[in-house]
């Protein structure tokens, strides 16, 4: 018997696969070898770069999954608020800082930095994988920040890149 090909389920099929395929990207970690400054930028650049300081400094290209990127930055934004949540309760983050608010308030604004650079480096648009994703499970060797509990990829870890470093 023939089977009935269903074009639109078809088409749907292939747009979900699209939305959860890897995308291709990279970050390059830049260390300015006079200032010992490391910062990452979404921009690959040929020629190299100067600091301020007008030093050329030291690239070091990483290649990653956007998407995989974004999944883990969205939820460490996840966990950030659900303990932004928890400050004014009577809760684990008293007993560690009175600034905890503040520093919390800091860590989101660097995944929502990083996620404007995941943004501008994606080709189309980019959604994460949905929850059952495990970035372990995918080989993304992954590094827990104690106490809190965010995860750093390893795009994310610098000392991997410069590992001379101190
Ligand atoms: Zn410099």
């Amino acid at each position: 018997m023939a089977k009935v090909i269903n074009l639109a389920e078809r088409r749907e099929q292939k747009i979900q696969e699209k939305l959860h395929s890897p995308m291709q990207g990279w970050i390059v970690w830049l260390k300015c070898p006079q200032c010992e400054t490391r910062e990452y930028s979404e921009l690959r650049m040929a020629e190299g770069r100067i600091h301020k300081c007008g030093t050329l400094v030291e690239e070091h290209e990483v290649e990653i999954d956007i998407r995989a990127e974004l999944t883990v930055s969205l939820r460490n934004s996840e966990l950030i608020s659900e303990l932004l949540n928890k400050t004014n309760a009577k809760g684990f983050l008293k007993k560690f800082l009175k600034s905890g608010r503040a520093m919390l308030e800091h860590l989101e604004r660097s995944e929502e930095e990083y996620r404007k650079r995941l943004e501008l480096m994606a080709s189309c648009e980019c959604k994460p994988y949905p929850d059952d994703w495990d970035p372990v499970e995918k080989g993304l060797e992954i590094k827990k920040m104690d106490p809190l509990g965010l995860q750093l990829t390893p795009a994310r870890q610098p000392e991997l890149h410069f590992p001379d470093a101190s």
